[in-house]
């Protein structure tokens, strides 16, 4: 059954009015920080209705669900992002429907990318994937691996770098956390300051329902949030 669209609106709204409040305690204006709807496990009716509702993209972790709710116009015509691990047979379905691969974290991947968006006629945007926490159980590249990938995309004239992106280890404490987004912070900023080609870095993504105040006030441009908006998810369906 689909999620109460009455509720959604609720979560949005609490979650708009935690993000003005984290922007403005950090002196950071709350238009700059894109709120992303995490809608993986909810039917395509449920994020249809989301998508009427105030939300500026949505993220999709698996191909599928991605090909799905494109193909079916349930985004509105809102950006999409995918922001899942992401196998290289499945990248042709994935370029040229996500407006940015948020999850791009080897140079193998980097290539099949690459390889298909030159097919297709388009430019890829992306972010790199980090693993900021190094645990041994999350995707994410591993930081020392970080300048090699922005070198490597120097020489693709079919991606271009938006940013990065992690999802650093779950803390109750926000405050460790924070040192978490942090860290991706200044690398995002070292970036910056490298100025490769085929780099528009105007995207931090970091943030999720449990911690997207801590992500603003380090600066984080775009929260990916699923639970405070759809409820808890049901993973028996996928
Ligand atoms: C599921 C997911 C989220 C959203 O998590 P919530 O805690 O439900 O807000 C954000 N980012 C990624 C990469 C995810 O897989």
């Amino acid at each position: 059954m689909a999620y109460d669209k009455a509720k959604m609106a609720e979560g949005i709204a609490q979650v708009r009015e935690n993000i003005e409040k984290a922007a403005l305690s950090a002196g950071r204006k709350p238009q700059d920080i894109l709120l992303c709807a995490v809608c993986k496990t909810q039917p395509t009716e449920t994020v249809r209705e989301s998508a009427e509702l105030d939300v500026d993209l949505f993220g999709e972790n698996h191909m599928q669900e991605l090909v799905a709710n494109f193909d079916g116009g349930a985004y509105l015509g809102r950006p999409v992002h995918f922001i899942g691990h992401l196998q290289t047979n499945k990248v042709k379905k994935v370029v040229g429907r996500a407006n940015i691969i948020e999850s791009v974290d080897s140079l193998h991947l980097l290539e099949a990318i690459e390889k298909e968006a030159f097919k297709q006629g388009t430019i890829q945007d992306i972010l790199f994937e980090l693993n900021i926490g190094a645990e041994e159980t999350k995707t994410g590249a591993p930081v020392d691996a970080l300048w090699s990938l922005f070198e490597s995309a120097e020489g693709m004239k079919n991606i271009r770098v938006r940013g990065l992106m992690a999802i650093p280890p779950a803390f109750d404490n926000s405050d460790e956390s924070r040192r978490h987004f942090e860290a991706l912070r200044k690398l995002f900023e070292k970036a910056k300051e490298r100025s490769y080609q085929n780099a528009l870095l105007d995207t931090l993504s970091m943030g999720m329902s449990a911690s997207f105040e801590a992500a603003i006030k380090e600066g984080s441009t775009l929260v990916r949030i699923g639970t405070a908006i759809y409820g808890p998810r049901n993973y028996t369906k996928v």
